[in-house]
């Protein structure tokens, strides 16, 4: 052992050596070792974070405090601001509302998610849905 010597450290920001070793916080997602200066800046940065943030949306910074969690149904991450928040939820009743392609109303457990590669906007009722996927199948199968 003790073959190489004693590694030196480096920072894993600046890739500076480090004299004085300062272990990265978990939740900052940078590897351990970081130098003084790095430590000091992640710091801060993070104490900002927990301040404030910018909405997902419209990418206007405000207070954590003044942010809105989205819904769960909207698939999203991060924070919005309670304009973008208002916008979205009017979006959304709409878009759920109705089948996309035949445009009935669709109840909560009558409510399809489109696959990616069908191109469609909005969400479908169970017979379009099925009727989407038979022409993708016959598609697939020529
Ligand atoms: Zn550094
Ligand atoms: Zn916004
Ligand atoms: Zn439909």
């Amino acid at each position: 052992m003790g073959l190489f010597g004693r590694k030196r450290a480096i920072c894993t920001i600046c890739n500076k050596e480090i004299t004085h070793k300062h272990k990265a916080k978990r939740e900052w997602y940078v590897k351990s070792p970081l130098c003084g200066d790095c430590y000091l800046d992640k710091m801060k940065q993070s104490y900002d974070a927990t301040i404030t943030q910018s909405c997902v949306v419209c990418k206007i910074k405000s207070k954590v405090t003044d942010l809105w969690e989205p819904r769960w149904q909207w698939d999203m991450e991060g924070l919005l601001c309670k304009k973008c928040f208002d916008e979205k939820e009017s979006n959304f009743e709409t878009e759920k509302d109705f089948c996309s392609i035949c445009g009935c109303k669709l109840k909560a457990f009558n409510r399809f998610h489109p696959k990616g590669k069908w191109k469609l906007k909005g969400l479908l009722c169970k017979n379009c849905w099925d009727s989407q996927k038979i022409h993708e199948k016959e598609n697939s199968s020529k």
